[in-house]
């Protein structure tokens, strides 16, 4: 590309919202075949809020947050905000705890003045041989709505379910419209569980799922599409994100995301929506079909 071609295409970027780093970018960009979008605050808004709580026998719904809020505090995952926040709002007063570790791709663990806490997926209960057969008909049913349901244990024992969920972006079932009409091959990838994916996927129009993805395994999600021949561009946001964000051919993190993800990327949306990625894959298009 000429060095004008660049800066048109910079400039006309900068008006729409996106921020470029790299400038082969935006030349890679029209050679894109598919575009993998992380789930959680890239098509979603990324603000899960508490929806249900549903308490095993012997417990109640404020128990029940209030453990898992208690094992949240040093969380920095936003599933654990969500849940702090839930307890906030119904004023409940937290548990001492010590030994807090995250347990990745899987939830919290913790030790509290009423015992050994845990809150996560039902892979971090079966691990920690946690009994959550009674539970499970509720946790499928929460998920087929779209919620991310977590449980929570104390003791050795299920006390509950929590489930949040997460509001679409306004334009994410557009832009996805979009990718599609343009002929790319859209995938979500996520961590989380294969149900609550599939649900969210569906409300958008997105056919392919990578869901239940550890976070250092979506880097070889994107190269293994590079191996069928695929040309990617990869979406994100999160700390998680970064390595995938820098396998991609093009990596696109969201304004509102992490440093660690804008600094691994080429290109930056501003305003965080997806419709800038569509503008972005018009704009490359425009770009270098008319200035050869
Ligand atoms: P994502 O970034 O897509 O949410 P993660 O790998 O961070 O994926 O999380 C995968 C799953 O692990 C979540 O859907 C949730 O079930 C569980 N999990 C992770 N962190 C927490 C947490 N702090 N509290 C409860 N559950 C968690
Ligand atoms: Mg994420």
């Amino acid at each position: 590309a000429t060095p004008t071609a660049l800066m048109v295409g910079t400039g006309k970027g900068a008006e729409n919202g996106v921020l470029i780093r790299d400038g082969e970018a935006v030349q890679t960009m029209k050679d894109i075949t598919a575009i993998v979008l992380d789930k959680t605050g890239t098509i979603t808004k990324g603000e899960p809020e508490v929806t249900d709580v549903v308490p095993a026998a012997n417990y109640d719904e404020n128990e029940v947050l209030r453990i898992a809020a208690s094992a949240e505090q040093s969380s920095e995952h936003p599933l654990g905000a969500a849940i702090l926040q839930g307890a906030e709002k119904r004023g409940l007063e937290l548990l001492d705890i010590e030994n807090f570790s995250a347990v990745v791709g899987r939830g919290v663990k913790t030790d509290s003045e009423e015992g050994k806490i845990l809150v996560g997926n039902q892979k971090l209960m079966r691990e920690n041989d946690i009994d959550i057969e009674h539970l499970e008909d509720e946790v499928v049913s929460l998920e087929e709505e779209g919620k991310t349901a977590m449980l929570v244990a104390l003791e050795g024992e299920a006390a509950g379910i929590i489930a949040v969920a997460d509001t679409l972006k306004e334009d994410s079932e557009n832009a996805i419209a979009a990718f599609k009409n343009m002929g790319l091959t859209t995938v979500m990838i996520t961590g989380d569980n294969e149900r609550t994916a599939r649900a969210i996927a569906d409300k958008v129009g997105i056919e392919r799922v990578l869901a239940e993805v550890m976070p250092d395994e979506k880097s070889s999600e994107i190269k293994k599409l590079q191996s069928q021949g695929e040309n990617v561009a990869m979406v994100g946001d999160g700390i998680n994100d970064a390595p995938a964000l820098k396998q991609a051919n093009v990596g696109i993190a969201i304004g509102t995301g992490t440093d660690i993800a804008i600094e691994s990327s080429d290109l930056t949306l501003v305003r965080g929506e997806l419709s800038a990625v569509v503008s972005g894959l018009k704009l490359s298009k425009y770009t270098f079909s008319t200035i050869k």
